[in-house]
């Protein structure tokens, strides 16, 4: 028997799920909580005045219950749906218990920057009117310089004993123990509700506010652990030394519970021989730092191994680098010790995961061809898509070679930003493309792309040398210049010059004993490079300035040689 349907669109019949936090901390809790989270914390310090670190080692199911005794107290305190509670803290396991606790009340966790001037800290914490600051003990110095000029904050919580009680401030451990974990209820919570926020360093200008939702951020771990990605699993210990503080640590701290993966955490010790000695005795199978991290862990390997006392390292299968670019030579030197770096680009506007670089189907990681793909910043990860255009809003062509203005648009990345008209409509860019009209985020970084879709960061835009209208890559001169065995970092900037606007200037820092002449450096050089690519110089310092997350401060080096005549 015919039966007449109502002419309607038809709709799915799958459940509304919501991706939330608290979705996250019950998951690890039902499958993976007897796995680890370890913490090396600072426990006083020695004669000489260094941090004596402590082993502290519980399992999720202690996190699980913890974090809900925190969010108790957070919602005894007050705090709702949307309010802002801070974090000042280094990586450890009470930081992990209040990345749940924050969001899983419904609130916004808002993780501060630790190494930020105080005024802009100061700046920070007003524009997001902070009701809440969890404070490390060894940072808690900072409080009578910060809390005056701060008067949305009505509680102070120190993570971490105080060596005598400090007048008006909380001790976490008596804060939480007055609940029963048993009794905490969740409220209701969308999945298109903030549950973090960061901002940027604000290199030019003030620093800008990014906020996460909970659906962006669990979306978010789904793409970091897939295999094309970063790829754990619960067989995993992962030690993120990406800062909790910057950029939610990578996400890390949601998607390694997330994958049921254990946690390492290093807190104040990011040290060469710390990390090394904690991998080893931790049995870390992976770990994700800036390149800077890994140089220094590097040198802590090589002498080991020549001192005939190597680590023992062998179930460490991959480390994440992100943040500036990693040098080829970089990369290369970590295999001889079995250890893959891999590769990933992204921004606090994109969560931050963009790209991923592996070698594609048939490439060796350890050939030539596979070294050089590895150095590139990768393909977009799954529900990410790039682009490269001209200043006419026109694409590059994708030959590996035509630099443009680097686009996203992705599941996790920024719309806008924080109570920031003229910074959100400086960064959105409409353009055409296969699926309509679309907003797309403008990086402020210069890129190229292959025919493969492997995007490589050729600059900042505010960094790239413009030479007589032409544009020369710092970061490919930078990495070139690391391959040379004489050179520990190297960093290039542009110094004005009366005939071609910018000429490029390099600034090294030569390796421990070593000895280079810039005849020497020029000639390693040359035969990488067009000849008006080659710097017109070459200065020798001690050591390059570092920002706040452990790259080089090319704004400083400009500073100081921004009165340099090139000869
Ligand atoms: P900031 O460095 O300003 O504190 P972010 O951590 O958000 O803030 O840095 C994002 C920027 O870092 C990117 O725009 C890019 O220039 C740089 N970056 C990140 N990862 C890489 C990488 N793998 N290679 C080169 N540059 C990178």
């Amino acid at each position: 028997m015919s039966q007449t349907l109502p002419n309607v669109p038809i709709q799915s019949t799958m459940m509304d799920f919501p991706l939330t936090i608290p979705y996250i901390l019950e998951r690890v809790n039902t499958y993976f909580g007897t796995n680890e989270v370890v913490s090396m914390i600072p426990a006083g310090r020695d004669a000489q005045g260094r941090p004596i670190p402590h082993i502290h080692r519980y399992t999720y199911h202690d996190m699980y219950r913890r974090t809900k005794q925190l969010a108790q107290a957070l919602q005894d305190a007050g705090i709702q749906k949307g309010d802002r509670v801070a974090t000042f803290a280094t990586n450890h396991f009470r930081h992990l218990e209040a990345y749940f606790a924050i969001p899983c009340v419904g609130a916004v966790l808002h993780t501060l920057n630790i190494r930020l001037h105080l005024e802009q800290i100061i700046y920070i914490v007003n524009h997001a009117q902070d009701r809440i600051l969890l404070i490390d003990n060894v940072l808690a110095a900072v409080l009578p310089a910060l809390l005056p000029h701060c008067p949305s904050i009505e509680k102070v919580i120190v993570m971490g004993p105080l060596p005598s009680a400090v007048p008006g401030v909380l001790d976490y451990e008596n804060w939480i123990s007055l609940y029963n974990p048993d009794e905490f209820r969740y409220p209701q919570i969308d999945e298109k509700d903030a549950c973090g926020m960061c901002y940027t360093s604000g290199t030019t200008g003030n620093p800008k506010g990014v906020v996460y939702s909970h659906r962006s951020s669990v979306l978010h771990c789904m793409g970091t652990a897939l295999p094309s990605a970063l790829a754990f699993s619960s067989a995993d210990r992962l030690l993120p030394i990406v800062p909790m503080f910057h950029v939610m640590a990578w996400g890390f701290p949601w998607s390694a519970p997330f994958m049921g993966t254990s946690l390492v955490f290093a807190s104040v010790f990011s040290d060469g021989p710390s990390l090394a000695k904690l991998m080893q005795d931790e049995k870390v199978t992976i770990s994700a730092g800036v390149p800077t991290i890994w140089m220094g862990l590097l040198v802590e390997l090589e002498q080991a191994k020549a001192a005939g006392t190597p680590y023992a390292l062998e179930h460490l299968k991959s480390m994440v680098v992100g943040g500036s670019a990693a040098p080829e030579s970089l990369i290369r030197s970590f295999d001889p010790f079995g250890i893959r770096l891999l590769h990933a680009w992204g921004m606090t506007e994109t969560s931050p995961l963009g790209t991923a670089s592996r070698p594609p189907v048939g490439v060796d990681f350890e050939s030539d061809a596979g070294y050089q793909y590895r150095a590139k910043q990768g393909q977009a990860v799954p529900l990410i898509d790039i682009r490269v255009i001209d200043e006419h809003n026109h694409d590059v062509p994708s030959d590996g070679h035509s630099m443009g203005r680097l686009l996203i648009r992705g599941a996790w990345v920024t719309e806008s930003y924080y109570l920031d008209e003229e910074g959100t409509r400086k960064s959105q860019v409409e353009l055409e493309g296969p699926l309509g009209k679309q907003i797309w985020f403008d990086t402020g970084d210069i890129a190229t792309l292959d025919h493969q879709g492997y995007m490589t960061i050729e600059d900042r835009a505010k960094d790239l040398v413009k030479s007589g209208g032409e544009w020369i890559s710092s970061v490919e001169l930078e990495n070139a210049l690391m391959g040379h065995p004489a050179v520990l970092q190297a960093a290039v900037i542009a110094v004005c010059h009366p005939k071609w606007d910018e000429r490029p200037l390099a600034v090294v820092v030569k390796k421990p004993g070593a000895e280079v002449t810039p005849d020497e450096l020029r000639a390693f050089l040359e035969p990488k490079f067009a000849k008006f690519w080659l710097p017109d110089a070459y200065e020798f310092i001690d050591a390059i300035p570092l920002t706040s997350t452990g790259k080089f401060l090319k704004r400083a080096l400009r500073e100081q040689f921004k009165d340099y005549v090139l000869l």
